[in-house]
């Protein structure tokens, strides 16, 4: 069957006066419908990059988006504003985009309003609803931004972008500015409303710890690359690219190994505007050979969907087992 979202060959490249930004890189990847896929990496690794790609917020170099099977760039404006309003997107900070001067009650009935979801009488009600889908209060549509907290604002966004119905929610970075226990509430919050919605996320973080609670598969991101990409628990149990293995460890853990593959993330990453040759993570791997300064790996085929396992790595499977990741922690 169709999936969702299709990515194929996703390219972008900015030119800037510092040089070429090769931000994506050849990026492909499948989404189904209720499914949660994760891209994973620091920064530069062109995870926010693919994110508006997808949205169509900017134009790929190279490349094609596919919904349902339709590429977004083949599609004219009337058509592609219709699309858009079934993808949806939760930043960081939500605060940034909320209007301080409005109270929340009419920031949720302005897209109600505006894609005439409810009408008259019916707004109220259906703002109300939207507060208690993301464990608000019907009260608190009085209310305007600063007298919230950091996760009930995050919910505001939640439900903001709730509101028009979408079917997918790209998720950027859309817990890193809360505290950890906050963090697991929102996560949570995601997770039912997937649920009862139906709704796939593209969820973009830095941080596999968070992730590994809400993705169905994890595609980790290098230098605008996709380097790994799996069903999450095959992920977590056995990760296959070093630089997996070292994002892994660098989850607190006492194992010794874990601690040594830690190191391998010292310094800052290299820069998308000199991308080394070759597979991009070899002047940070342990295993690199002549080979790898001079040939790009390619992500091993049949793994962009379903529970196909790949990896971009010229030595896999002749690298030494990974230690397994640290046990997950208590929630
Ligand atoms: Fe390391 Fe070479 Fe594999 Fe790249 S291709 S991850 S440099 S062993
Ligand atoms: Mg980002």
């Amino acid at each position: 069957s169709t999936p969702l979202l299709r990515a194929t060959g996703l390219t972008k490249h900015f030119p800037t006066p510092g040089g070429m930004v090769r931000a994506v890189e050849d990026v492909g990847f499948e989404l189904n419908a209720g499914e949660t896929l994760a891209l994973v990496g620091e920064s530069g690794s062109g995870k926010s990059t693919i994110g508006r790609l997808i949205l169509r917020l900017i134009e790929p170099t190279a490349g094609r988006v596919e919904i349902d099977g339709q590429d977004l760039g083949a599609l004219g404006p009337r058509a592609l504003r219709a699309l858009r309003r079934q993808m949806q997107i939760i930043f960081q900070d939500p605060y940034g985009s909320l209007n301080p001067r409005m109270t929340v009650g009419a920031m949720l009935a302005e897209p109600l309003r505006l894609h005439r979801l409810a009408t008259g009488k019916a707004v109220e009600p259906a703002v109300a609803d939207l507060l208690r889908l993301v464990g608000l209060l019907p009260e608190q549509a009085r209310r305007y931004p600063h007298e919230f907290s950091g996760g009930q604002r995050q919910r505001v966004g939640i439900a903001r972008a709730l509101a028009v119905e979408p079917r997918l929610i790209v998720c950027d970075e859309a817990v890193s500015a809360l505290d950890v226990s906050i963090q697991a509430q929102i996560v949570n919050l995601l997770a039912d409303l997937r649920k009862a919605r139906g709704l796939s996320y593209l969820f973009i973080s830095h941080d596999l710890a968070v992730v590994r609670h809400i993705a169905d598969r994890v595609a980790v991101l290098y230098l605008g690359r996709i380097v790994e990409l799996a069903p999450a628990a095959q992920l977590f149990a056995a990760p296959r690219h070093p630089y997996t293995r070292a994002l892994l460890s660098a989850i607190p853990a006492a194992d010794p190994q874990a601690r040594r593959d830690r190191a391998l993330l010292a310094g800052e990453p290299p820069s998308p505007i000199n991308r080394p040759t070759g597979c991009a993570f070899h002047p940070r791997c342990p295993y690199a050979v002549e080979r790898c300064r001079t040939e790009t790996p390619a992500l091993t085929s049949s793994s962009t969907a379903g529970t196909g396992h790949g990896t971009a790595c010229h030595l896999w499977p002749e690298l030494p087992p990974a230690p397994p990741a640290p046990a997950e922690p208590e929630t």
